[in-house]
């Protein structure tokens, strides 16, 4: 079996694990990134590159070149509750260098940032490697052993990250508590073409029971369409058509283009929603950030984000401790004093929104009554900026402070 020996080993090429590795080995200490897929693709995830990010991508000088890559930019969130039109967010009043929302597939994102770790000498980057379990000696983590392209490895670091994603392997080995929020919706993920004429901003339509976003990526339109949860294959028995007459009620515009866009349920991506969180996000020698430490809901598409400031967060506590060292526990609970309130104020209101507004809605054939909160924003447009604050920035927004070596 391989032996390797690292600072910190990282499972998983995500956004958070492909941050911290990143940023610290731009700081000096010796981080190996593993990833079990041969590259980063994957359709329908989190595209969403939300100012906060944006920022720390300017601190970390790379914004510019960054902002060269395909992507179009959101300045609105726009929704339509049966026949009325709302504009609920403004990014353009946000006190960040970017006032928008850019979305990016998240495979270009992950590729950029895997581009520009590898100019450091002591980033390595491990894909197609699965990490399997922890190696652990006297109840402290030491490191993982893992499946590569050439067969079984041990790897020995100083620190375990976990940035492995909800599903998360190692968090699973750690035997780390998780308390599950409950999440009583699925997203199916499908395309409709982009025709000249279309809007270019975030589209929430609630129609009749029914709930559709709509979000232009350039040269199509990435649409989810909200079920309630398990309820994908009774769709699937009632058949294509009646499922293509249910997106025609919602789909507005793009109503005509159906019929063309989806002639195979093979072309509709189920995306099962988990809402989660760990209750101690360490155990000596390990750590769990991003969705391994706190599965997001889609709503808001702040997951990404998370996950980066986590792994910012992670890099700042525990970076100038790796670079002298081994960091002992109470370091690493430092990371989940940090994060943890941000985590919990955004999961409560996805756990609100979704109780509230989408599972009452998923129930009833019904058009809901826009709630007043919603006519204040379409009345006042000056408030827009609260909510698109909230989104865009978060709670607790991170800066990067460990410096480059
Ligand atoms: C339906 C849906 C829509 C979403 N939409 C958005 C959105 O629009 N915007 C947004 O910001 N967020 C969105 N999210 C959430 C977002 O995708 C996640 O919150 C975010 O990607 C978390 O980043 P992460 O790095 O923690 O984990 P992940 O992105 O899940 O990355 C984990 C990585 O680890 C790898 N991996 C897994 N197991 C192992 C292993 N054992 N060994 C090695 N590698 C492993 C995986 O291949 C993956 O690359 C959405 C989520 C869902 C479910």
């Amino acid at each position: 079996m391989e032996q390797i020996s690292t600072g910190c080993v990282i499972a998983g090429g995500g956004p958070a694990g492909m941050m911290l590795g990143f940023l610290l080995a731009r700081a000096g200490v010796d981080a190996t990134v593993l990833e079990k897929h041969r590259d980063f693709l994957r359709d329908f995830r989190g595209d969403t590159v939300h100012p906060s990010t944006l920022q720390i991508m300017h601190e970390l000088g790379l914004l510019e070149k960054f902002l060269r890559l395909p992507h179009t930019r959101i300045t609105k969130g726009n929704l339509e509750i049966g026949e009325r039109h709302f504009t609920i967010g403004d990014f353009t009043r946000l006190p960040t260098l970017c006032k928008f929302i850019a979305l990016m597939p998240q495979w270009d994102f992950l590729d950029f940032l895997a581009g520009e770790a590898k100019t450091f000498p002591n980033f390595h980057l491990r894909m197609q490697t699965r990490a399997d379990d922890l190696l652990i000696e006297n109840g402290t983590v030491k490191g993982v052993s893992a499946m590569g392209p050439d067969g079984p490895l041990a790897i020995r670091a100083g620190l375990t990250v976990a940035a492995d994603g909800r599903t998360s392997t190692l968090r699973e080995r750690s035997g780390l508590a998780v308390h599950d929020l409950g999440a009583p919706f699925d997203v199916l993920w499908l395309r409709l073409p982009v025709l000249p004429g279309d809007p270019a901003d975030l589209v929430g339509k609630i129609k009749g029971g029914q709930l559709f976003v709509m979000i232009h990526r350039m040269d199509y339109w990435q649409c989810a369409y909200l079920i309630p949860k398990g309820g994908f294959e009774t769709i699937k028995t009632a058949g294509l058509a009646k499922f293509r007459d249910r997106l025609k009620q919602i789909a507005g515009f793009a109503a005509g283009r159906i019929d063309d866009a989806i002639t195979d349920f093979d072309q509709v991506k189920l995306l099962t929603v988990t809402v989660d969180r760990l209750r101690q996000w360490a155990r000596p020698g390990f750590l769990c950030i991003g969705d391994a430490a706190h599965a997001m809901s889609p709503i808001g598409g702040v997951g990404i984000n998370l996950a980066i400031q986590d792994a910012v967060a992670t890099a700042n506590l525990l970076g100038p401790v790796l670079q002298k060292g081994v960091p002992d526990f109470a370091d690493l609970k430092r990371v989940q004093a940090r994060r943890e309130f941000p985590t919990k104020v955004i999961q409560s209101f996805q756990v609100a929104a979704q109780n509230r507004i989408l599972a009452p809605t998923l129930a009833s054939t019904q058009t809901p009554e826009p709630p007043l909160f919603l006519k204040l924003l379409n009345d006042w447009p000056w408030l827009r900026q609260f909510p698109a604050r909230f989104i865009g920035m978060g709670v607790r927004p991170e800066h990067v402070t460990l410096k480059k070596k």
